[in-house]
């Protein structure tokens, strides 16, 4: 780039991550996303994604968006507000709301879009978010878009959110008290219990984000309130329609009256045109293979169990995983990186992560296993794993 360019300092910045190895070219995905999949010219295990139950390419959801786009045309044509709600927007809400037994869903373009949007248009600066550390990014984001006053409690610590809503009870304004349920990064669980019990002593909102557990948590994969028998007791639930449903997009699940609200004054679902009528339809198709086939869940959580047991007994260190999202400590974001870079060459596709998306000294890889891999693969994929951190020192 032209060092005279106002724009200089974005080369810079780029020279610094190339220098402390962080800088990330992407990978290109050549086939669909499948258990072993090509990514820049060569077949790898695929443990990167989050299509946790193998949706992403399911015979039955590629028919849907076929016969969709035959049907209704390949976009909406406008924002949801104007003339872009289509029947089958509105089907999938409907199909939503009565799945996770709420009154009413309304779909938004991605859960990133359903996290901001929401936090954004309920909250005013007068009002206060008590927020677990680790939250996702696109509530940290949401909660700034709110300009209300952010505080924040140390990961899964439901008693310091208790005694944060207990200082804020003699302010003015609104709390809300939010959280992950399945913590992206670390694959634990929230306590939802403590926490609820905690908003409703203190009169605050309870609001749970959902991404990583719709599908895979709860009946049928119904979340973390099902998880937890928790029907009624959280005002405001958001999933995401594109991880174990396969496909894109977010949702919040509540009462007829919240819904209605997002519905003026979210500003993703005014601003923002809706989805095409295939992915509306590959959600609905979705929905129906979780509720015919739970078999696809369980299967999930053997493929978990088998793949956790081999990786401790190969002597990797976990975290604190309890989901089928399981990251290997190493440390150093450097490292990080090379483990992902040299277990690609072994045919084993896993991502680095480092700071900022992980606190730094924290880096790790993250995998994910699915319930469409085999025990072949998530044996190779342990063989490699083991392979490459002796290689590195990772393992000793
Ligand atoms: N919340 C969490 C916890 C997530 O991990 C993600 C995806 N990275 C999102 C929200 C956003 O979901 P989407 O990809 O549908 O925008």
């Amino acid at each position: 780039m032209d060092t005279h360019s106002p724009l200089a300092y974005l080369s810079a910045e780029i020279e610094s991550w190339k220098q402390a190895g962080t800088h990330q070219r992407l990978r290109e995905l050549e086939s669909a996303c499948e258990p072993v999949s090509r990514f820049d010219g060569k077949e790898v295990i695929n443990l990167a994604s989050n299509n946790y139950l193998g949706l992403a390419n399911h015979p039955k959801l590629v028919e849907a968006a076929i016969d969709a786009v035959r049907r209704y045309g390949a976009g909406s044509g406008a924002v949801r507000t104007i003339a872009g709600t289509m029947t089958i927007h509105l089907e999938l809400e409907r199909r939503i709301a009565a799945f996770k037994n709420v009154e009413a869903c309304v779909v938004f373009q991605s859960g990133f879009a359903a996290n901001a949007g929401t936090v954004a248009a309920i909250l005013t600066p007068e009002d206060h978010i008590v927020s677990d550390e680790l939250n996702h990014a696109s509530i940290i984001d949401g909660c700034k878009l709110s300009k209300a006053k952010i505080h924040v409690f140390a990961h899964k610590d439901a008693a310091a959110a208790g005694r944060i809503l207990a200082e804020l009870e003699a302010q003015a304004g609104r709390k809300l008290l939010i959280t992950d349920g399945v913590f992206s990064m670390d694959g634990d669980i929230a306590p939802l219990p403590a926490l609820v019990e905690a908003a409703r002593s203190h009169g605050a909102i309870m609001m749970i984000d959902d991404a990583h557990s719709s599908g895979v948590l709860g009946r049928n994969g119904r979340g973390t309130v099902d998880h937890y028998g928790l029907h009624g007791q959280v005002g405001i639930q958001v999933g995401t329609l594109s991880k174990a449903i396969g496909v894109l997009g977010g949702y919040v699940c509540g009462s007829r009256d919240l819904i209605d609200y997002l519905c003026h004054r979210a500003r993703p679902f005014l601003f923002s045109t809706s989805h095409p009528p295939s992915v509306a339809a590959s959600c609905l198709a979705a929905f129906d293979i979780l509720e015919q086939e739970p078999e696809r869940i369980e299967r999930l959580w053997a493929n978990t169990r088998y793949f956790k047991s081999g990786l401790e007994a190969a002597g990797f260190d976990t975290g604190a995983s309890e989901t089928p999202i399981t990251p290997i400590m190493v440390g150093e974001a450097k490292l990080a990186h090379q483990f992902s870079a040299a277990l690609f060459e072994e045919g084993l596709f896993s991502t680095g992560i480092g700071f900022p998306t992980v606190p730094k000294g924290k880096a790790r890889i993250r995998t994910i296993v699915t319930a469409a891999h085999s025990r072949d693969e998530l044996d190779r994929a342990i063989g490699i794993l083991s392979l490459v951190a002796r290689r590195l020192g990772i393992l000793v």
